[in-house]
């Protein structure tokens, strides 16, 4: 049977975090193995049932994984790291790769692309041996059988693999040059895979292809294709890409006898360039249309409209309507929805209301709107109706935000010179070289949560709330002055989460109840949805700071996400582009550094956790991002004073390729986490000759270890190899919610201690 239409991947935590919960569950040991695989096989066959009820025709196996499906193709290829070749039992070693155990370290993890998916970093090096072991496959072919389905079985392509896997012999940035050790195991795995059945569809996942990668790629994208599609004739391979456009491997993979080509129409419409290509080809184009990243519903006109507009180029019975990417990447369902605004909900869609949509798009493209039974020309109705009010809705278009963005260009520069404000800054604060100060948050205990849970389920009133937090945020205060630290924090009690909580407090905002998305293994987050124009309706710090500052002498730092962290840890609305969103929360954001300086707090840190995470996968677009990323922290910081000292944060990231748009930011003062990467980062602002002062972190939080005295002297003494006193910060390397006060304590007490021995010395 022809397909026409095509999911590229499903989600698999669970709609209601089935998967995250029984994992922890077995991971605690309180269950066995068993339950964790009795749930897997449960969520596997509703989501079968899911796709094949909305009558989708390409259904993936093996998009299902207990972790992370770069891990599963670790383990599929037998490429297992040999440190972990000593574990004999699959599942416990399985889970050691991927989390640790008493004797291992957990392998590496970091982020999928441009998304907040984490997958495993493959560890290899030359002269491994592989060992193919699809029993995952069979077992999950089997099981699809069983439900009625035939489905393709989704695997990680050898380009991508090797592109996202590290050497451990060598300091190459990636695997690629392993490409002739490692193909040889890919053909073995077609060759088992050719055994499952008569004929075999296998969609091989190359999002590398979107990357700037991709051209030096193409020799290998062309011999990689041919030799897979040599192995055996009964699999019919389909290499699929998302997240941008794959130009430069569409002009190869044409030339390789695959049956077709997953492209992303959403965010990599430069694919249009190439339709007439894949059209002669007359390999099948899976044409991803409906948006697999974002929770918008799709206008299903328009989505006809323009696979008609495909159609022109490339015949109607070559392409295949497909997700823009797994669904992976968005929420299950809405159906648990309850609280949310209903007209908010008539313009979401997540994954289920993705498929009917896809459903929808599918038939109306190929038969017609006769084809539609009643239920889905309802959707198709209510589809119409919801876009409609989404372009005109007064909860989306605020007259007072857009008057003022009307003159927001005049805001988009730099404050003063830096020199000049630097001068005042010192003289005003008087700090020491070598300040110490922390990043923000303080313990998150068990205390401090209960107290913010009783007070949003109304066990406890607000004044009490407030009398709690303020004993926190006494406490903090007190042990930061007894500890002799010179910047002081208030501790972040009041906050879950550095996005949320201010999401929470803007208007243009919403949150979900069930809108949950897997970032790694058992974790979920559940971003806020920018579906409006933002504006602050009040102070949103102003309260706890000056509290904080009303207990000491000492500066307290007034703590603020930034507009950049804000936009890339939410859902943002698609109906304008997001410069103009960030450009709104900066406003916001400005406001609030505007009232903490009025109210007398005169360092204010915006922290941009996620600045470098936001960057396009392409190199050719990054001035765009750059541009209003740099003018929104412009916007939000250059109604500081000349004698108000900006601060900000970024976690961990490689700093190499930005430090010019870092120094750009203009922030007086940044901390960075460095404590892992020793002074390798810092290095980099040497290099540039950054002019500002840097807080490189000098322990890594991440660990309950507690650093002795000795070693921060030693950390210190390397970091003034780079950088002078007078520019140099000394702190922490990120937030310490995480952290339990018995680390904290005597951490940060021996961070003082090493800091004054250190002035001593120099
Ligand atoms: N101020 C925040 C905190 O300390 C920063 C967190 C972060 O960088 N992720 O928690
Ligand atoms: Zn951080």
């Amino acid at each position: 049977m022809s397909k026409k239409n095509w999911v590229t991947g499903f989600a698999r935590i669970g709609e209601q975090r089935e998967l995250k919960k029984v994992l922890e569950k077995y991971w605690k040991g309180e269950t066995s193995f068993d339950e964790v695989v009795e749930v897997s096989n449960m969520l596997k066959v509703r989501h079968w049932k899911y796709q094949k009820d909305a009558g989708v025709d390409a259904i993936s196996i093996n998009d299902f994984s207990l972790y992370d499906q770069t891990l599963d193709m670790i383990e599929i290829l037998g490429l297992t790291p040999d440190r972990f070749k000593d574990i004999e039992d699959k599942t416990a070693r399985y889970f050691a790769m991927a989390r640790g155990d008493k004797d291992h370290t957990a392998m590496e993890m970091t982020k999928w692309f441009n998304t907040n998916y984490h997958y495993i970093v493959p560890e290899l090096r030359s002269g491994m041996k592989f060992n193919i072991d699809i029993s995952k496959i069979i077992s999950e072919f089997e099981a699809a059988k069983k439900e009625g389905i035939t489905p393709k079985i989704n695997i990680i392509g050898p380009l991508t693999f090797l592109g996202n896997a590290k050497r451990i012999d060598s300091n190459e940035l990636d695997a690629l040059g392993l490409f002739n050790e490692v193909m040889p195991a890919y053909i073995a795995l077609f060759k088992e895979l050719s055994k499952l059945d008569e004929q075999v569809i296998v969609q091989v996942d190359e999002p590398i292809l979107v990357t700037d990668k991709a051209v030096e790629l193409s020799l290998l994208v062309k011999e990689a294709y041919t030799k897979l599609a040599e192995v055996a004739e009964n699999i019919d391979i389909y290499v699929v890409t998302y997240f941008d456009h794959a130009k430069e491997a569409v002009a190869q993979l044409i030339q390789t006898p695959i049956k077709g080509i997953g492209l992303d129409f959403v965010y990599g419409s430069e694919n249009c360039d190439v339709l007439d290509q894949i059209a002669q080809s007359g390999k099948k184009l899976i044409a991803g249309i409906v948006d697999g990243r974002n929770i918008w519903i799709s206008d299903i006109e328009k989505k006809v409209d323009f696979l008609n507009e495909i159609a022109k180029t490339v015949a109607k019975e070559q392409i295949i309507v497909s997700t823009s990417c797994s669904l992976l990447h968005v929420p299950y369902t809405l159906k648990y929805e309850e609280k949310l605004d209903a007209q908010i909900k008539s313009w979401l869609a997540y994954g289920v209301e993705k498929l009917d949509e896809l459903n929808i798009i599918t038939k109306l493209f190929f038969e017609g709107a006769e084809a539609l039974n009643s239920d889905e020309a309802l959707k198709f109705a209510q589809n119409r109706e919801a876009n409609a009010s989404r372009k005109s809705s007064s909860m989306i278009f605020d007259e007072a935000v857009q008057e003022r963005m009307k003159t927001i260009d005049e805001l988009k520069k730099q404050r003063i010179e830096y020199e000049e404000r630097i001068n005042v800054q010192h003289e005003k604060f008087n700090y020491p070289p070598l300040a110490t100060t922390t990043i923000g948050s303080f313990p998150q205990t068990p205390e401090v949560r209960a107290v913010r849970r009783d007070f949003k389920n109304g066990t406890i009133d607000e004044a009490t709330y407030i009398e709690k937090m303020k004993e926190f945020i006494k406490e903090c205060v007190e042990f930061q002055e007894s500890i002799d630290l010179d910047v002081l924090v208030h501790g972040e009690f009041e906050r879950n989460d550095m996005v949320e909580y201010f999401g929470e407090q803007l208007k243009g905002v919403a949150f979900s109840q069930n809108g949950w998305v897997q970032s790694y293994g058992s974790r979920c987050v559940k971003p806020p949805i920018i579906y409006g124009d933002v504006s602050r309706p009040e102070p949103m710090t102003v309260f706890w700071s000056t509290f904080a500052q009303s207990l000491t002498d000492r500066p307290m730092k007034g703590m603020l996400t930034g507009p950049v962290t804000i936009l890339n840890w939410s859902f943002v609305r698609d109906d304008q582009p997001r410069s103009e969103t960030c450009y709104q929360i900066a406003l916001a954001i400005r406001d609030e550094v505007d009232d903490l300086q009025k109210a007398g707090i005169k360092m204010i840190q915006v922290d941009e956790a996620a600045f470098k995470e936001g960057y396009p996968l392409r190199r050719v677009n990054r001035p765009a991002y750059e541009k209003f990323a740099l003018e929104s922290f412009w916007i939000c910081t250059n109604v500081a004073e000349i004698d108000t000292q900006i601060h900000t944060h970024m976690c961990y990231s490689d700093f190499n390729d930005i430090i010019d748009t870092i120094e750009a930011m203009d922030a007086d003062v940044i901390s960075i986490e460095t404590a892992r990467s020793g002074n390798i980062l810092l290095k980099v602002f040497k290099e540039h000759g950054y002019k500002k002062e840097v807080g490189p972190g000098v322990y890594d939080i991440h660990s309950p270890r507690v650093p002795t005295v000795e070693e921060i002297e030693k950390q210190i003494h390397s970091l003034l190899e780079v950088l002078p006193a007078r520019q140099l910060w000394i702190n922490p390397d990120c937030g310490l919610k995480t952290r339990r006060w018995e680390e904290v304590k005597p951490s940060l007490e021996n961070m003082v201690i090493a800091t004054k021995k250190v002035r001593e010395e120099v």
